[in-house]
C-alpha cells in the first residue's frame, strides 16, 4: 500500500457518517486507490461497512446496483435479475484488464469514479440508460450514466459526494444489448468499448475507450451502415495513449459500432 500520509480509516454504518473530513476520501475496493500514492489523502471511508444489497430489483421491475456490487457479482448476474441484457454485465466486467483477484474486490462505484477511457462500467451504464444516485454535503440526486464521466479521469461528482448505486430501468433490461472490446495486444487494457442497446426500433450505441469520455448516439430507427459510421465519425474527439493511436481508436470504433448494429438487426 502506498499510503503514507493515512491516518484513519472510517467504518461508517448510516448516511450520517459518510461527511468526508479535510483528507478523507471514499475507499471502494481500493484495488486503485491503494495501488499507487495519493498525496494529501490522510484518511479513508470504506464504504463496504454500509451493507447496501449488491444488486436488487426494484417495484418498478428496474434492477439497483449498488456502489459496492463487486465486478465479480456483476460478472454472476443471471437473468432473473438482469434479464435479457444479462450477458452484457459478464462482457463489461470481461473488458477490465484483471483477473478474479481484481473481481473480487473492485467495486462498480469504484470503476465509475475512476472514470478512465479505459473503465467499461461507465459504458455499461449509459448504455443501459441508468441513472447514477449520488449522496452528498447537499442531499441526495441523480445523474444520468451518459452525463457521468467530463473527461479521462474525471465525472460530474461534487466535492464530498458519493456514488450510491447505479439504477437501470425495467425496459432497458428486456432490450437487446450487444457490446465489442478490442486492445491493440491480446491482454493488453482496453482501446474502445462499443456497446448498442436496441429497445423497439430505437437504437442506441455507446462508443467509450476511443474518447475521454462516452459518446452517445441516439437513433429513433435502425440507422443504414453509412450512416451510423458517419455519426461515429462526427463524435470527434479520439484519445490518444500508449494504448493506442487516435486514428486507430476512430477506426476501430466505426468498425465496432457497424458490428454492434449487425448484431442488433435483426432483434426485434
Ligand atoms: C491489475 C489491475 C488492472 C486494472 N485494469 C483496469 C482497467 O482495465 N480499466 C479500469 O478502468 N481500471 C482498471 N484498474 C483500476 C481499478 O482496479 C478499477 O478501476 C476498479 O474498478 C476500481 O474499483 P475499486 O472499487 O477498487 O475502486 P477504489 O480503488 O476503491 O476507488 C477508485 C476511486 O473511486 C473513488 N470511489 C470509490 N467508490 C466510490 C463511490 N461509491 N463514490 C465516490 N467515489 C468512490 C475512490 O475515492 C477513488 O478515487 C485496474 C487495476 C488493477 C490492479
Amino acid at each position: 500500500m502506498d499510503l503514507t500520509q493515512l491516518a484513519s480509516v472510517r467504518t461508517p454504518r448510516s448516511r450520517d457518517e459518510l461527511a468526508l473530513a479535510p483528507g478523507e476520501v471514499f475507499l471502494g475496493g481500493g484495488t486503485w486507490l491503494y495501488s499507487e500514492p495519493q498525496p494529501g489523502v490522510t484518511g479513508v471511508v470504506d464504504l463496504m461497512t454500509m451493507g447496501w444489497v449488491p444488486l436488487e430489483r426494484r417495484r418498478d421491475g428496474g434492477l439497483r446496483v449498488a456502489a459496492t456490487c463487486t465486478l465479480e457479482q456483476l460478472n454472476a448476474i443471471r437473468p432473473e435479475l438482469g434479464g435479457t441484457a444479462s450477458p452484457v454485465f459478464a462482457q463489461a466486467v470481461r473488458s477490465l484488464l484483471a483477473g478474479a483477484k481484481v473481481w473480487r474486490t473492485a467495486t462498480v462505484g469504484g470503476n465509475l469514479c475512476f472514470s478512465a477511457p479505459a473503465s467499461p462500467i461507465p459504458a455499461l451504464a449509459a448504455v443501459l440508460d441508468a441513472s447514477i444516485k449520488v449522496w452528498g454535503p447537499g442531499g441526495k440526486r441523480r445523474i444520468a450514466a451518459a452525463d457521468f464521466v467530463t473527461g479521462a479521469g474525471l465525472n460530474a461528482l461534487e466535492p464530498g459526494e458519493l456514488v450510491r448505486a447505479v439504477d437501470i430501468p425495467a425496459a432497458a433490461l428486456e432490450a437487446r444489448v450487444a457490446w465489442r472490446r478490442i486492445a491493440l495486444a491480446p491482454l493488453g487494457r482496453a482501446g474502445v468499448f462499443v456497446a448498442g442497446r436496441r429497445e423497439a426500433s430505437d437504437l442506441a450505441v455507446v462508443v467509450a475507450g476511443a474518447r475521454a469520455r462516452p459518446g452517445v448516439l441516439r437513433f429513433e430507427r435502425m440507422p443504414e451502415p453509412g450512416e451510423l459510421a458517419g455519426a461515429v465519425d462526427a463524435l470527434g474527439d479520439w484519445y490518444a495513449d500508449p494504448h493506442g493511436s487516435a486514428a486507430w481508436r476512430r477506426a476501430m470504433a466505426v468498425r465496432l459500432a457497424g458490428e454492434v448494429r449487425d448484431e442488433l438487426e435483426g432483434a426485434a
